[in-house]
């Protein structure tokens, strides 16, 4: 614990985290509409922001790209990270601007009417420049751990849970999935250590009992599925001490969270490790 605790405030302490989370906090979170009117225009997007978001990130979007559309709130236009609506065609008088340092939805009240406008973002791809600092959050390639996914996987099966090894199912860059309706998990072929790694991990949202993919619960279930790796006696760190980093952001919310991860921990564990 620790261990866990330290190694992932020495990530989220370094330069390269800091500069890391100022560019994630430049690309604004859209709506489920955005969302789809993003996933129907271009696909394979996945990293979009305005014109000027990506010039200020130093990267320009290339001669003769398509943007895609979206709906933006009128009111919000010069404070949105994508920041790219057309001038409203709308009299002036009917654009409310919030006032500075007040967050947008506080300026949002019931008798205020809402007036929604078009903007164009870009992906990622359709733009050239200064790379964008990522955390690399790589896959575990070692062979081993073959006795603690056997242990892992009658676990699960104990607990009436179908386990499937495949890729169908599995967004491009997941390596496994929970479904709670199904009592499903479904495992990406990778290193022994890595898809061990990963049945660790899905148990972990199952006896938890997460409903759904978020911060919390992704940091939870990857801190649960070191403890339990590290009590067997292999290290996935590489790997999970990055990827609890980027979920939870801060130093403080993996502490709050330290107790919860022990208690789970300590469940799987019982049933896994003191099996005969
Ligand atoms: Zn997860």
């Amino acid at each position: 614990m620790a261990r866990l605790d330290q190694a992932v405030a020495g990530i989220q302490d370094s330069d390269t985290f800091r500069a890391y989370l100022d560019v994630q906090a430049r690309f604004h979170q859209y709506s489920s509409a955005n969302a789809l009117l993003i996933l129907a225009q271009r696909p394979d997007a996945t990293r979009v922001a305005g014109y000027r978001t990506w010039k200020s990130l130093g990267r320009q979007v290339r001669r003769g790209e398509r943007g895609i559309t979206v709906i933006v709130p009128l009111h919000l236009r010069h404070r949105s990270a994508t920041g790219e609506a057309p001038p409203p065609r709308a009299p002036a008088s009917e654009v409310t601007e919030p006032d500075a340092g007040v967050a947008p939805e506080e300026t949002v009240t019931a008798n205020r009417r809402l007036r929604f406008g078009l903007g164009t973002v870009f992906d990622v791809a359709q733009t050239e420049g200064t790379p964008l600092p990522t955390i690399d959050v790589p896959l575990l390639h070692e062979d081993t751990g073959q006795d603690l996914y056997h242990r892992l996987e009658q676990f699960g099966q104990r607990e009436g849970l179908t386990i499937r090894r495949g890729d169908s199912q599995l967004g491009p860059t997941a390596m496994g999935s929970y479904s709670p309706a199904e009592r499903l998990i479904v495992l990406r072929e990778a290193a022994q250590l890595q898809m061990t790694k990963t049945l660790a991990h899905e148990l972990a949202h199952h006896v938890a009992g997460h409903s759904q993919s978020g911060p919390g619960s992704e940091m939870e279930a990857e801190g649960v599925a070191y403890v339990v790796l590290a009590q067997a006696g292999l290290d996935s760190g590489e790997r999970s001490f990055p990827y609890i980093a980027t979920w939870a952001q801060d130093t403080t919310v993996l502490r709050a969270a330290l107790a919860r991860i022990q208690q789970v921990s300590a469940t799987i564990i019982r049933q896994v490790l003191a099996a005969p």
